[in-house]
């Protein structure tokens, strides 16, 4: 099978910033947005009728704390879900935080139009995922 969510775990982990039985949590490298983190399932599957009874009972605890993670160390204004499972068939959802500074044509459902270039920089990124660690570390051990 070929799935690029699946093979992300076997290759670069860099951007990886928490994960427990059934979910890993990474810091998107699409956009330049920090603190745009990309809950995945471990288990390949498309979506959340697919997800197994203890996935889902997962599932609420662990986006709860990626957000609380997000809130914490980016300080957004709200922060968007979602899941489409178009590009790449496999169960994640994208939770991207929107500043009060965004520019109104990408507030929303503007949000999809958001450009994806450039990146979050080669130099950011070690600094804003070990930041993300720390507080998800935090968070978890709160309970
Ligand atoms: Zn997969």
């Amino acid at each position: 099978m070929h799935c690029t969510i699946c093979k992300l775990y076997e290759n670069d982990r860099s951007t990886f910033v928490y994960e427990n039985e059934h979910w890993l949590l990474r810091h998107s490298t699409e956009t330049n947005l920090e603190g745009y983190l990309i809950l995945e399932s471990r288990r390949h599957c498309l979506d959340f009728a697919e997800a197994s009874e203890a996935e889902l009972a997962s599932y609420g605890p662990t986006i709860g704390l990626a957000m609380k993670a997000i809130k914490n160390v980016v300080q957004p204004y709200r922060i968007y879900t979602f899941s489409l499972a178009e590009s790449m068939p496999h169960l994640h959802v994208h939770l991207i935080p929107r500043g009060e500074d965004m520019p109104r044509a990408w507030i929303g459902r503007g949000i999809m139009a958001y450009p994806l270039t450039p990146a979050v920089s080669g130099a950011a990124m070690p600094q804003i995922c070990a930041r993300m660690k720390a507080e998800l570390k935090k968070l978890s051990l709160i309970g």
